[in-house]
């Protein structure tokens, strides 16, 4: 059976485990975890407290720190209400490319780790080579900080990553961070003839969406100095508000989704603290002036953490030396890399990959999420993977929205372990 074939044949099987982030992904880490164990991979399973998500860490080689990580997230993106023109959650090839979800994002890139197991092992006789496939990315990295926290204190540690997240074949070297929050406004009921006598949440959520409009300005006018991001400054999103009951009732609950991602750390920092202050000085006390039990509640949905690009940077070098690509980018979605690296639990920096998986987050989520059938190689390179056809473009069949920094997050699973913050 060629590498393609056996790579295919293990896409398939991941595909078809329905890993929507609100599902449970333990099937799927215990089809991982059996692969590896195979080529005696050190397998480590951690499950979340509710008992229906894990993430998988797995080493081959010595127990010594360097070496390389091989990351990849196990959750994708909800289908309801797509137009797919096949079961997502079959590997249907058509021209050369592979449809269903996550084959792009990112059941790819671990089939083709899963595929060539047996060479990693070979490779991995004097540096480790490890496997991080976590869950719930789509929904705020949750799982990959939750597997930083089981390892950070281990003294054995990656010496760098590769997260094979879709980039159009680029090897990136930076991304902005993705923090999302949800707010809910509490006021009080009451008829709209006796505006005094109630609170209305709806109104205080659009004083507050009107704060965060002011504070995106205040972003662009921070824009860092040599950014390359596009837009080059941190941008903010109003992505949806609900609240109140009808034309001649005091709203008494409104609920706010909105979300940022900055370009450094100071620009969140600047956001919630601003918003935070105003909350504290303005809208709580005219909320509470008659209503005592008003409130804003702030759900931190996700924080995910940026990968600030660094001069010195060995796993790009790697990725450099691996497909002989000489200039590395940045992209204004999120990734895992940034927690990585944040954590201080990689001894060096992480970068998501020129990867094994040939298309985009444009196409990652839509209908028809594709991977071109890429030739799997049996190069002599150290982790064995050569050059891949250069991606030509992807299908447009799926709705507009495919644009990477309108990417659609899945609702959170309501046993997750969203946080409540103080601002
Ligand atoms: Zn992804």
């Amino acid at each position: 059976m060629s590498d393609l074939s056996v790579c295919r044949d293990i896409l398939a099987d991941l595909v078809a485990f329905p890993t929507v982030s609100s599902e449970s992904n333990l099937p799927v880490i215990a089809y991982i975890a059996d692969r590896l164990a195979d080529v005696g991979a050190r397998v480590e399973i951690f499950t979340d407290e509710t008992g229906t998500k894990a993430n998988l860490f797995a080493s081959l080689g010595p127990e010594v720190s360097g070496g390389l990580m091989l990351s990849g997230h196990t959750d994708v993106v909800p289908v309801d209400a797509q137009m797919w023109t096949s079961d997502p959650f079959e590997l249907v090839e058509r021209g050369g490319r592979f449809y269903g979800r996550g084959t792009c994002d990112m059941k790819g890139f671990i089939a083709c780790c899963l595929a060539r197991r047996e060479m990693l092992a070979e490779a991995a006789q004097e540096k480790p080579i490890h496997f991080a496939f976590t869950h719930d990315e789509e929904v705020g990295c949750i799982g990959a900080q939750a597997l930083v926290a089981h390892l950070k204190d281990r003294e054995v540690r990656p010496g760098l990553a590769i997260v094979g997240e879709p980039t159009l074949m680029q090897v990136i070297e930076g991304h902005k961070g993705c923090c999302e929050y949800t707010v809910t406004f509490t006021g009080r009921s009451g008829h709209s003839s006796a505006p005094d006598a109630g609170v209305n949440a709806v109104e205080y959520a659009a004083r507050y969406i009107t704060r965060l409009m002011e504070l995106r300005d205040g972003l662009i006018e921070r824009t860092p100095v040599g950014s390359r991001y596009d837009p080059p400054y941190a941008t903010l999103n109003v992505g949806g508000l609900e609240g109140g009951m009808s034309h001649n009732v005091i709203a008494p609950r409104a609920v706010l989704k909105w979300e940022t991602r900055p370009v450094v750390a100071e620009d969140l920092g600047y956001v919630k603290r601003e918003i935070a202050d105003y909350c504290r000085t303005r809208l709580l006390p005219e909320m509470r002036r008659h209503t005592p039990e008003a409130g804003i509640e702030t759900e931190v949905i996700g924080e995910a953490a940026a990968l600030f690009p660094k001069n010195a940077n060995s796993a790009r070098d790697l990725a450099f030396a691996l497909t002989g690509e000489s200039r590395a980018d940045v992209v204004p979605f999120g990734t895992e890399a940034g927690f990585f690296r944040k954590s201080a639990w990689m001894l060096s920096s992480a970068v998501p990959a020129r990867s094994i998986k040939p298309t985009s987050p444009t196409n990652s989520s839509v209908p028809n999420s594709l991977a071109s059938a890429w030739p799997c190689s049996t190069g002599s390179r150290s982790i064995g993977y050569e050059r891949r056809r250069r991606y030509r473009g992807a299908d447009r069949t799926g709705p507009s929205g495919a644009d990477p920094r309108h990417h659609p997050r899945a609702h959170l699973h309501a046993g997750l372990s969203a946080r409540r913050a103080a601002f």
